[in-house]
Parts: structure tokens; sequence; C-alpha cells
């Protein structure tokens, strides 16, 4: 029976502030390629798996999210990590997978995903997309965006639409989605750079660096004077703010996520209430599972804009196991542009 080594990343101990390199751990460990010495049910060599900043709040020794849906759940020092990502099958005694195929599924930040009765891994049709697509705006990160934007959001064509760290996987795409849709869109991200992309390859309206604002209320005023229809926040804090403070009645707040408060550091937004109020603002959170019954409409939305080329799917890729760590803890200084994935084997 064949054995290999299987390297993967896991935490030292709990992390309870910002990640650093120091934090984890890359392991090692021997396994067989037979289903029956491992007890699971199939084995899957990891292709591209994904990085992704909701990971820490698993990593922290308490978090209100963990509790709250399977793949939030904590994560224990010393264990393998789940994450999303593309791999082929090396093993399999499920009717549906053979041995050589795609997957796309849970996986691990390993090498290879030793894949337990009821894991999520489906079959993949690329659909002559690249892999890494699949990993981000054809996977949860375009899920995210697509449920988020279309059914939280509820936009109106014509409407103003504000979207935070909007370089990155899931606010590049909802830009992207809100420009087709016919709204006016603007963007704010961390660097010059990231903003010219926005402007330029992605098609918003008008984009800003956020951290050459010392006024976020005054800025978001600059750019939606009459006030904005829709903010969808990825960061959180002071920029959730400012944003709810330039709402027009009737707003709508989409809360992706809150990044700038994930590693302790950041202020927790504190919203002017009566704003909220007096404007008849809807505040919403969301998660993409609530979206998987819009999953056929989004994939086929989705991969029909990309091979027109009316959407670009951006990949920032980094290569091996031991990169993930790096990888992860440049997701909280804004180091990547677009969906973070890290590519294990060819
Ligand atoms: P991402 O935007 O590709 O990467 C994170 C980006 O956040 C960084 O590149 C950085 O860009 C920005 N950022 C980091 N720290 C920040 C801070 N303190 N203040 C402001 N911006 C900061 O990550 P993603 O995967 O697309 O996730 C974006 C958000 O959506 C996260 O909050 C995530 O937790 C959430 N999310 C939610 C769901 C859901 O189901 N609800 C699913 C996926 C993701 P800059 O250079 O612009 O600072």
């Amino acid at each position: 029976m064949e054995e290999v080594n299987n390297r993967f990343v896991a935490i030292k101990g709990h992390i309870n502030g910002a990640p650093a390199e120091s934090d984890f751990e890359i392991k090692s460990e021997t396994i067989c390629l037979s289903l029956k010495a491992n007890e699971v049910e199939v084995i899957v060599k990891n292709v591209y798996v994904s990085v992704d900043p909701y990971q820490l709040n698993r990593m922290k020794s308490q978090s209100s999210s963990q509790g709250t849906i399977n793949f939030a759940s904590s994560i224990s020092p010393g264990h393998a990590i789940d994450t999303y990502g593309v791999g082929r099958v090396v093993a399999s005694g499920r009717a549906d997978l053979e041995k050589g195929e795609l997957v796309v599924g849970l996986l691990t930040w390993g090498e290879y995903t030793l894949a337990e009765p009821g894991r999520l891994l489906n079959k993949l049709d690329a659909m002559g997309q690249d892999l890494p697509h699949h990993v981000g705006a054809l996977g949860f990160s375009g899920l995210t965006a697509y449920g988020g934007f279309y059914q939280v959001c509820k936009p109106k064509k014509g409407e103003s639409v504000f979207v935070s760290a909007a370089s990155g996987s899931v606010g590049s795409l909802v830009g992207q989605y809100a420009k087709l849709f016919g709204c006016r869109v603007v963007g704010c991200a961390g660097s010059q750079k990231k903003v010219d992309l926005l402007k330029e390859k992605l098609g918003f309206d008008d984009a800003f660096n956020y951290k050459e604002e010392t006024d976020l209320k005054s800025a978001l005023k600059r750019y939606f004077p009459d006030g904005m229809d829709i903010y969808f926040d990825n960061v959180g804090g002071k920029m959730l703010e400012a944003a709810v403070a330039n709402m027009k009645q009737f707003g709508r707040v989409a809360v992706c996520g809150v990044i700038s408060e994930y590693t302790g550091s950041g202020k927790r937004a504190a919203l002017d209430m009566l704003d909220v109020v007096y404007k008849r603002i809807t505040i919403q959170g969301f998660l993409a599972a609530d979206y998987l019954k819009c999953y056929a409409d989004f994939m086929k939305t989705t991969t029909d804009h990309l091979r027109t080329g009316k959407m670009h799917s951006l990949c920032d890729i980094s290569h091996g196991v031991e990169s993930v760590p790096a990888a992860f803890i440049g997701l909280f200084s804004g180091e990547n542009i677009g969906k973070k994935i890290v590519q294990i084997a060819d």
C-alpha cells in the first residue's frame, strides 16, 4: 500500500489578536493512500486552496461566530484546518467519484484531504474556466457577492452603491455585478495601485484610498453628495459608521464581514442609531450559505460574464503549503489583490 508524506498547516495555539508567522507550524504525517487504512470515504490531493479572513475567527479561543454554523467552528491547535478548494481524487469509495477526477469542496490547508463521509465534496465541471476561478469568482466568494448584492442589497437600476475592500475577492465581484446591473459604483481600497485597478480594469465609476483620508464621513460625502442607496460592507469599524452617516432614506447596508474588527486592533463600529431610525436604514448581516438556492443562477450568470469578458476574476496565487501562513496574514494588511489562493500541487 502506497504511503505518502502529508504536510499541513496547523495553529500552535489559539490566536486572539493579529496573526503572525510564529502562530503557525507546518506539521508532517505519513498517510496511506488506501481508503481502508484511513477509514475515510475519499482521499484528495489538494491543488488550489482558499485563504479567507473568517478563518481568524475560528482560530480564536472564543468568538460568537463559532457556534453558529459548521464551517465557522473552532479550530483546534495541532489539527488540520478545513478550507474550500479544488483537488484531484486519489482514492474513492463514492460511486459518483473516480480516481483522477477533479473535485471542489471542503479540503484542508495541506497536501492531502482525508474526506470523511458527508463532507462537502463535488465533482468539478470546470466549464472551460481556469481552476483558480472555481475557488474565487465561481466559488464561495462569488456566491457571497452574488447573494449579498442581489438578495440582501435589493438593488434598483440607477442606485448608488459603495463597496469597501473593493479590490478584494468579494468586493471586486460585488462592484462588477453592481455595474453590470446598472448602478453607480464607488469602491475604497488600501493603495493607489488598487484604486487604479478598480477604475481602469473593473469599471468602477470612482474609487479612493481610504488610508489617505483623515475624515471618512467627509470623504464619502465627496463621492456621494446626495447620499448612497447601498453599502456593501466588508470591513466594519469606522467605515461602517461613515457609510451609515451618508446613507439615503431607506438605504440598505449588507454586512458581509467586518475584517477591521477581526484582529481586535481596530475600533468597533458605533453607529449613529438616530440615522438608522430617521432614515429608515436596513442593516442586514448574511452568510453565503443562506443563498445556496441561488447557486444555479449564480453559476450560469457568472460563467457567462467571465466567458464574454464582462467580468474579471482576480486571483492572487502563492505557491506551496508553507506559503499558507504568510498568505493568510497578508489578508489583514491588504497584501492581496483579488482572491487569495495557494497552489499546493500542479
Ligand atoms: P479580501 O477582501 O480578498 O481580503 C481582505 C481585504 O480586506 C484586504 O486585502 C484589505 O484590502 C482589506 N482589509 C484588511 N484589513 C483591513 C482593515 N483593518 N480595514 C479595512 N480594510 C481592511 O477578503 P474576502 O475573502 O473578499 O472577504 C472580504 C470580507 O467578506 C471579509 O470581512 C470576510 O470575512 C467577508 N466574507 C463574508 C462571507 C459571508 O458569507 N458573509 C463570505 C466571504 C467573505 P485593502 O487594501 O482595501 O485594505
